[in-house]
């Protein structure tokens, strides 16, 4: 790639908000219906049927402004955008153009160097989706509408022309999945639809403040393939404007088995979609009240989280960032650190260990282990009985059985109590070794037990029973409790 030109990407994302029912209508929005049987006369655009906003998509849009820093606008309006394919029953969608419900926010996307880059939100509008084509299905070949998806709410987020490469647009929509999932509003699932990216990328002169003319490419549906797909269009753009070629604004797909984009339309003189304000929907006004009930229990995003990761716990930015992939994940490392006290090394485990096991479904996640078992193992490196190494190993078996460490290390013999004698002698040893610290337990300093106890079972090899370890140290620092 010839280093005298530079990428310039926007991206429109299509976020489903998570309503139970449809945007205009009483229709259900669940996923994976028989076709056609959630429909209803204003979803499918019957003549004389009336539109009644859903209050609940209107509570996720503010969610949503709120979680990216966006002015919510009081006072918002929809408009008609008009346009003909079997997919629209009306023969125009319901939008909003000039009056969006939130405006002027931005992003923060997290670099590779722990610091982030500020991406623009130009606004986040509300809109009913479309039905859904499939061509060529059943044995006439014939092309079919299923209109269950005709109305369901969607959030169009709008960024500022200003991410400067493929990867960072990749980086933009992680973030952006994951502000929305901790927003609780949408539930991420980009294979389902429910996220949808559509890229628009030009190049001009490095340095120069005009855009150049723009591809989009269109409803890519994963962030790798977006990646890809940009990557691709950004050097071919480079290359016909060094050979001297010049561009045309068109809609691409991308295609990865091919490894390359290509063009569905032309967009010159395709976009006079007749806008005007919808006469059947007043403006959608926000009073306080509303906006109360929609944003009282939005809990820190993200972006908030990982900083306190990194600031307070002193999480390395690249853990921080895995576990604020998911609200899950995040809420998960934070009950451990509760319960584990070590926050790097509950971290560590999370992002690496545990994390590539965790089965993640919309806003739910089932993780490999309860939380109480991982903290009851990392008990077990606390005081010593278990190596780092062995450590991984017992958790692979948890994993497998759903057993306590303490259950696999009983078992598996990884930990033996058999000369109580020999015990009581490395026992007596420590205690006499550290004088000073057991005047400060016999004082009331009981938390030294656990350095004891991580004594004795260095001193052992690791092969004492923390357990009767600690009974045993306790019984000759205090006789008395024990
Ligand atoms: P439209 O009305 O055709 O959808 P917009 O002005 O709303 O166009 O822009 C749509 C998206 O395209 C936005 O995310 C914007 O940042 C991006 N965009 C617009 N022009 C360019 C350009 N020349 N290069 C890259 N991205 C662009
Ligand atoms: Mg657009
Ligand atoms: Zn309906």
């Amino acid at each position: 790639m010839s280093n005298a030109y530079e990428p310039v990407i926007g991206l429109e994302v299509h976020a489903q908000l998570r309503t139970s029912t449809k945007i205009f209508c009483r229709c259900s929005t669940r996923f994976g219906g028989a076709p056609n049987t959630q429909i209803c006369p204003v979803c499918l655009g019957l003549p004389g049927a009336l539109p009644r906003m859903n209050e609940e998509a209107l509570v996720m849009a503010i969610r949503a402004g709120v979680s990216l820093h966006c002015t919510v606008n009081r006072r918002s309006r929809f408009s008609r955008k008009h346009y003909f394919y079997p997919d629209l029953p009306k023969g125009y969608q319901i939008t909003q153009y000039q009056e969006p419900v939130c405006s002027d926010g931005h992003l923060d996307v997290p670099g590779a160097d722990g610091g982030a880059r500020r991406v623009r939100i130009v606004r986040a509008h509300l809109e009913e989706d479309a039905g859904k084509n499939t061509h060529g299905g059943g044995a006439t070949g014939t092309s079919e509408v299923d209109l269950n998806r005709a109305g369901v709410p969607l959030l169009e987020i709008v960024s500022a022309p200003e991410i400067t490469s493929a990867a960072e647009a990749a980086e933009y929509l992680r973030q952006l999945r994951a502000v929305l999932l901790f927003a609780g509003v949408n539930d991420g699932n980009l294979e389902d639809g429910s996220f949808r990216c559509d890229a628009n990328v030009s190049v001009r002169k490095r340095g120069s403040q005009t855009l150049g003319t723009r591809v989009e490419i269109k409803n890519v549906n994963s962030f790798r393939f977006v990646q890809r797909a940009l990557e691709w269009e950004i050097a071919q753009q480079i290359a016909t404007l060094m050979a001297g070629g010049t561009l045309k604004q068109v809609t691409k797909t991308w295609d990865d088995v091919a490894a390359r984009c290509h063009v569905l339309r032309s967009k010159e003189g395709s976009d006079d979609y007749r806008y005007f304000d919808d006469p059947d929907l007043g403006p959608l006004c926000i009073e306080a009240p509303l906006f109360e009930r929609a944003t009282a229990s939005l809990k820190p995003g993200p972006a908030a989280r990982r900083q306190r990761y990194v600031d307070a716990l002193g999480v390395t930015a690249a853990d921080a960032r895995v576990l604020t992939e998911h609200p899950l994940l995040a809420d998960y490392f934070e009950a451990l650190v509760a319960r584990s006290g070590d926050a790097k090394r509950a971290a560590n485990w999370l992002a690496n260990i545990v994390k590539p096991d965790v089965k993640f479904e919309g806003l739910g996640a089932r993780f490999p282990v309860e939380v109480e078992a991982l903290a009851g193992l990392f008990a077990r490196l606390d005081d010593g009985s278990l190596s780092q190494k062995l450590a991984k190993d017992v958790y692979a078996l948890m994993r497998e059985t759903q057993r306590s460490a303490d259950a696999i290390l009983v078992e598996k013999g990884w930990r033996v109590v058999t000369d109580v004698a020999a015990l009581e002698a490395a026992c007596d040893a420590v205690i006499a070794a550290h004088p000073r610290q057991a005047a400060e337990f016999r004082a009331g300093k009981k938390g030294l037990i656990g350095f004891f106890v991580g004594q004795v079972m260095k001193a052992t090899g690791g092969q004492a029973d923390p357990k009767a370890v600690d009974g045993l140290l306790r019984a000759r620092l205090d006789p008395a409790s024990a």
